[in-house]
Order: structure tokens, then C-alpha cells, then sequence
């Protein structure tokens, strides 16, 4: 069956994000090291149109490939770099940090076990 004309093609969801897996990677250009991002970018990071809660939005892209990756709903985290290259979408270079602007009332992690130990 040929896919309706207009078709979004969302092939992944996680959480409240949706989006095309196979137009997600061919935005990643691997490389030796560092992975470069050919889509879209701003002073914060990555772009990557995709859907929240079933409206388009320009999401974060590393946040989008970490989903892509492991199928984890990571809205009480940040992605971080260990390379310190936000530009870098190398999904190896990527770590989960709580988001502390979500939780600033005390500081402390979110309630769940974090699930950057998982192995
Ligand atoms: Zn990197």
C-alpha cells in the first residue's frame, strides 16, 4: 500500500515526542569522533521538526536521537555533552543530567532511579 500523499511518516513516539526516525538520521553526518548535525541548529543546540503532543515542533535534536536510540521517555532530564560540543549529535558522547529547572524547589534529582547507570 503506497503511503497517503501528506503523510507525516512518524515512525518513532517517546513520550510526548513524535517524529520521523529515518529523516532524524539523515541529518547525522557520522564522523571520527564527533558526529555533525546537517539540519537546522540555534545558540542551544541541535533542531529537529518533529511533534509534541501531536503538533509540530522544533524540538532538540540530541534529545530526539537519545529517544531515537534507547526508547526512553527523558523529560525529567537534559542531554549533555561529554565533549563538550553541543553541536555533536554522537549519540556515545551523550550523558543525562536531571533537569534542575524542573525540580529547583530542592535541588535534587527527580524521584525516579536515573537511568543514565543502566547498562
Ligand atoms: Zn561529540
Amino acid at each position: 500500500m503506497p503511503r497517503p500523499t501528506g503523510s507525516r511518516q512518524i515512525t518513532k513516539n517517546c513520550g510526548q515526542y513524535s517524529w520521523s526516525s529515518e529523516r532524524l538520521h539523515s541529518k547525522i553526518k557520522p564522523e571520527p569522533g564527533c558526529y555533525q548535525w546537517l539540519g537546522s541548529a540555534n545558540i542551544n543546540g541541535n533542531l529537529f521538526l518533529a511533534y509534541k503532543n501531536d503538533r509540530a515542533y522544533n524540538a532538540n535534536a540530541n534529545r530526539l536521537i537519545w529517544m531515537d536510540t534507547y526508547g526512553e521517555d527523558i523529560r525529567d532530564y537534559r542531554v549533555a555533552m561529554s565533549c563538550q560540543n553541543k553541536y555533536c549529535c554522537n549519540v556515545d558522547h551523550m550523558t543525562l543530567e536531571p533537569n534542575y529547572r524542573r525540580y529547583k524547589g530542592d535541588g535534587k534529582s527527580p524521584c525516579r532511579n536515573p537511568i543514565y547507570d543502566k547498562d
